[in-house]
């Protein structure tokens, strides 16, 4: 999605031109967004925006730029919203960070900040404002011995996979090898292995952060542990700059096996009772899940849906692995499947390409979930049918099953039932939103009435001014809404879409 060849390097006569433009469209860019034209704050902006341009290691993108829209719109979905920031600072390093701030400051301009574009309703892009990108932000190293790893905020989880694996060592990564690591961690994150390893963020062991006022602080369970409590969870609502994570890695385990069973349509009554009697018997070392979805071309025949029941195991030795995944294996209803793959080993690495391949970049998408403790045959009973209808075969609902976790105040995420159900409505064709658009809110209703609450990284946060709340406890929730007041007392960051 991402590419480096805007910074790839220019001549002499291509960098006086740009230069030269520069000031113009700077020039330009101070006259629109003076309040009286023609007067003092014309020339201080001028004199500013050079001032931040000069400064920068990065670059300054202002609208009339060449590469303005394209910047603008980077995004893992192609359901890219109108929002246009008045600017766009293209940061290479922590101190063009602090200098964008302090320009912020200076012009009252709002601050979104974007890692690597993946959530998918563009939470990143606000309507005016100064849109700071860490996209260039990408260091990456590793200290065997310790087994930590130091990241700048738009590393992918697949990078970080490849460079620890290499010391036997591992992170749990979000479930797609393109997800970049920023956002993700101060969402909280479900990655690989949840129930062993606990949301990706509880595996962080300090945040360096610039605070709003232009404090540069590392922050970890032992210094400003309000501001690192906060970071591990309030997701797109966070009111600080994250621009290096410190990660405590764990050894890679030595089997990573899978079982998994697709269910005909006429069977996923039976594969949702399956996933709902295993999904607290399982041992936590098992990541279970539930898919429900259009048919691959070769099961066609008659099908409406099929229902996929995976379980994956990290574990120390295959034999162990086959302990784990035994419960489902050996269980009599597996015999309604019409084919399944059974202690299939893989790798990490394998993994995350076969679950990125179901949500592939380049689409349109609409996404949402619920947090629900319902029994899935009553939550999901009306799902299969509408699936079976949907405008798009690449649409799936997905269940995972968790095992809730003993402390789980110890970050602001907020981990609220055992089971957490998505709504993928993924297609291509721009002619047909409308369509997906109105299948998707009869799915999403369909669940809603189930819900507990949301997980903030992947909730559509432009539907209901409370869905940010929905993400987290009230107590969680009032806790964040006092620290942003405290740490961000005049707003210089954006909030949650739609909370004002
Ligand atoms: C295909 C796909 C698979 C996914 N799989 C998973 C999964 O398995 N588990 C899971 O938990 N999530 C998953 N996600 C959701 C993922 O956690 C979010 O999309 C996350 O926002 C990605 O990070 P980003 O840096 O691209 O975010 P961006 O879109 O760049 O930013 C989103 C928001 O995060 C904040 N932000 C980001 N970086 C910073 C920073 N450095 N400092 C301050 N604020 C910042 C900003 O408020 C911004 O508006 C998936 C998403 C996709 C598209």
């Amino acid at each position: 999605m991402y590419d480096d060849r805007d910074s790839a390097s220019i001549s002499r006569r291509e960098f006086l031109g740009y230069f030269a433009a520069s000031a113009a469209l700077i020039a330009h860019t101070a006259a629109t967004w003076a309040a009286e034209p023609g007067t003092g704050e014309v020339t201080s902006t001028v004199h500013s925006l050079h001032a931040l341009n000069d400064g920068l290691e990065g670059d300054l993108l202002l609208p009339a730029d060449d590469r303005f829209e394209a910047m603008r719109s980077v995004s893992w979905n192609r359901l890219i919203p109108e929002r246009r920031p008045d600017v766009i600072v293209m940061a290479k390093s922590q101190g063009d960070v602090v200098s964008t701030l302090r320009f912020a400051r200076e012009h009252q301009r709002q601050v979104a900040v974007r890692g690597g574009g993946h959530n998918w309703c563009a939470s990143a892009l606000r309507q005016g404002g100064v849109l700071l990108d860490l996209s260039h932000m990408r260091s990456l190293t590793i200290d065997a011995a310790g087994a930590t790893a130091t990241i700048e905020p738009a590393v992918r989880g697949a990078e970080l996979i490849e460079a620890a694996g290499g010391h036997g060592l591992m992170f749990p990564v979000a479930h797609c090898p393109t997800v970049p690591l920023s956002g993700y961690l101060l969402n909280g994150g479900n990655g690989l292995n949840y129930n062993r390893l606990g949301n990706a963020a509880s595996n962080i062991i300090s945040i360096d952060l610039v605070l709003a006022d232009g404090r540069q602080l590392t922050v970890s369970s032992e210094a400003h542990p309000d501001l690192f409590w906060a970071a591990r969870g309030a997701g797109p609502g966070f009111f600080a700059v994250a621009t290096r994570y410190h990660l405590k890695l764990h050894a890679l385990p030595k089997s990573v096996t899978m079982s998994s069973y697709v269910f005909p349509g006429s069977a996923t009554e039976i594969a949702i009772d399956l996933v709902e009697s295993l999904s607290t018997s399982m041992s936590p070392d098992v990541c279970l899940s539930l898919t429900i979805s259009a048919p691959p071309p070769e099961l066609t025949s008659g099908n409406d849906t099929v229902a996929v029941v995976s379980a994956i195991t990290y574990s120390d030795s295959v034999a162990d692995a086959e302990v784990a995944l035994k419960p489902l294996n050996a269980d009599p209803r597996v015999n309604h499947a019409v084919s399944s793959l059974v202690n299939a080993p893989t790798d990490l690495e394998s993994f995350l390409g076969a679950l990125g391949a179901t949500l592939p970049g380049g689409h349109r998408a609409l996404i949402d979930n619920i947090w629900s403790n319902v029994p899935l045959g009553t939550m999901l009973a009306e799902c299969p049918a509408h699936y079976a209808n949907a405008p798009s075969p690449k649409s799936h609902l997905v269940v995972i099953c968790f095992h809730l976790p003993s402390n789980s105040n110890a970050t602001s995420y907020s981990w609220l039932g055992r089971y957490l159900v998505y709504n993928n409505t993924v297609w291509t064709d721009e002619t047909e939103d409308e369509s997906n658009r109105s299948w998707h809110s009869k799915a999403t209703s369909l669940l809603d009435s189930h819900k507990i609450g949301r997980y903030v990284g992947e909730t559509d946060l432009t539907k209901e001014a409370d869905v940010a709340q929905q993400c987290y406890t009230q107590q969680t929730w009032t806790r964040l809404r006092a620290l942003r007041a405290t740490y961000d007392p005049t707003g210089l960051f954006h909030d949650y879409l739609r909370v004002t």
